[in-house]
């Protein structure tokens, strides 16, 4: 799995990482990005949780 954030969509709103903290975090502007070494999800099911969560629906999982 690869997890992969648009950032031309993400608005901030930061439901991915208080939803899955392990894998996302925001950056300086408040942008979503995914933590070092967690592009894979880290086998973390709140990963799923986030995609759902997002109101913009600016993350999509590569499963391949
Ligand atoms: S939940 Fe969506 S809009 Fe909010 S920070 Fe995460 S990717 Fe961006």
């Amino acid at each position: 799995m690869r997890v992969h954030i648009d950032r031309d969509r993400c608005m901030g709103a930061g439901m991915c990482a208080l939803t899955a903290p392990g894998v996302f975090t925001q950056d300086d502007d408040g942008l979503s990005e995914v933590l070092p070494g967690r592009a894979d999800g880290n086998g973390d099911p709140l990963v799923r949780e986030a995609v759902r969560a997002c109101p913009v629906q600016a993350i999509s999982l590569d499963e391949a």
